[in-house]
């Protein structure tokens, strides 16, 4: 899936002027109205004017993009905005419980339309779990996945062997994954689905539609995204970029793009070295210098938010378009307990996530403190999986065990849960559990 001239990955780009797009947004409201058509249920296809690489007729869909764009007033207190500022994209609400749904959508369609019989993935969890759902639900293919040895958690892993996917748990951790499913995939013709293929990109730009249409169509401040493989965040970008084109917006929000500190590459190359699109050229030095930093150094990505932990983003330079279009956008890192202490504030708001997910929101805090993110600013933080991915973690994180927790999270330097929500053990007695719930309650 990349260009044979140059090596960099292809994009989709279409003809405006040849395809006459709607002249307003909220013709895509409209679409709700017409449920009955799975096209319009879908919370992809209903933009299909917006993705139209494929005919209607050849479009898959599992009833994806069913999310809702949430204002939260106690994440918002957290993270220090004014309230009715803060919003949150959950996207838990897919299918297979995670943005990758949107994207995959997007990618079965075109493997379908060009007739592939098997699809591969290489993955944290979330890609494998809704790829192998893609195929168990529609029949239309075979699932391969490749994960790392021990880096993905039960409930991503669960979702694979139960979806019936052929899995691959290869001795390595994503980066090796990813290296491997590139050589199979294009050694036995299998068709790849990665955030490397354009199309899942198409499909991911639909979750800023549906940001824009719970804003009724108003374009925020700040768009905050957790960054592992940069899919997102360069989708998030085309998008705008696309939209203002077509002029169906006159200003774009600003983008924030968050890493793990223990998976830090966006980071380090935008914000310490300077790295940048530079009008398609970025200068390719500055990757190679730190990527050999990293090999000579036998750093390895290491956060508790597995669906980032992730050292070489494939989709870095569209990335780095997505930071330009939308009015220099910013990078930061986050720690674990940071990651963590947000998504105790997230669970404690309303809506359960994943770790990864949750790194938006410390992100949005971070940036508040800083100064760069003004209270007053309307932010939308998008929270990319369901909190039911990693039960380990957040049980972990609130449990009263004090060995559980320091075997689990202490090795990465986490001493202190600030927002535990400890079980309390009582007796079999109810005297004592009455007690117990005057005391606590
Ligand atoms: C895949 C994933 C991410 C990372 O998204 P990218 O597009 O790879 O940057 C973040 N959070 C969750 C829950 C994911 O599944």
């Amino acid at each position: 899936m990349a260009c044979e001239a140059c090596g960099s990955l292809l994009d989709v780009i279409y003809d405006w002027n040849r395809l006459r797009p709607p002249t307003s947004l909220d013709f895509f409201e409209s679409k709700w109205s017409r449920r009955y058509d799975p096209l319009d249920f879908s919370g992809v296809w209903r933009f299909h004017e917006l993705l139209p690489f494929a005919p209607r007729e050849q479009v898959v869909t599992i009833g994806e993009g069913q999310t809702l764009l949430q204002e939260s007033p106690g994440v918002g207190k957290f993270v220090g905005m004014r309230p009715g500022n803060l919003y949150l994209q959950y996207e838990g609400q897919n299918p297979s419980g995670s943005f990758k749904d949107n994207g995959m959508s997007a990618a079965f369609t075109h493997a379908h339309s060009i007739g592939a019989k098997r699809a591969a993935c290489a993955s944290t969890g979330n890609t494998s779990a809704s790829l192998a759902l893609y195929c168990s639900v529609t029949k239309l293919m075979k699932a391969v996945i490749f994960i790392g040895s021990g880096k993905i958690s039960y409930g991503k892993l669960s979702q694979a062997l139960d979806y019936g996917a052929l899995t691959m748990q290869i001795a390595g951790d994503f980066d090796d994954a990813m290296a491997r499913v590139k050589e199979v995939s294009s050694q036995l013709g299998i068709y790849l689905v990665n955030s490397v293929n354009p199309f899942r990109l198409e499909g991911q730009k639909t979750i800023m539609f549906r940001v824009l249409e719970g804003l009724r169509w108003e374009v925020p401040d700040w768009i905050v995204v957790p960054g592992g493989n940069l899919g997102n965040s360069s989708a998030f970008g085309k998008a705008f970029a696309e939209l203002r084109e077509i002029g169906l917006i006159d200003r774009v929000p600003r983008l924030a793009v968050i890493n793990a500190a223990g998976a830090n590459t966006l980071y380090e190359l935008y914000e310490k070295r300077g790295l940048r699109w530079n009008d398609g050229r970025p200068d390719q030095s500055i990757t190679e210098g730190y990527y050999k930093d990293l090999d000579s150094g036998e750093k390895r990505a290491s956060t508790i938010a597995s669906a980032i932990e992730i050292n070489r983003p494939v989709n870095l330079d569209k990335c780095l378009r997505a930071l330009d279009v939308c009015n220099q956008g910013v990078v930061r890192e986050v720690t674990d307990q940071e990651i963590l202490d947000a998504k105790a504030q997230v669970g404690a708001g309303g809506l359960g996530c994943e770790p990864a997910s949750a790194a938006s929101v410390a992100g949005a805090k971070l940036l508040v403190s800083q100064g760069v993110i003004g209270p007053d600013e309307r932010v939308v933080c998008i929270l990319t999986g369901h909190q039911l991915k990693d039960p380990t973690a957040t049980v972990a994180y609130h449990t009263t065990d004090q060995e559980q927790f320091n075997k689990v999270l202490g090795s990465r330097g986490i001493r202190r849960a600030a927002f535990a929500n400890r079980a309390v053990t009582v007796p079999n007695e109810i005297d004592e559990i009455i007690k117990a719930i005057q005391l606590y309650s």
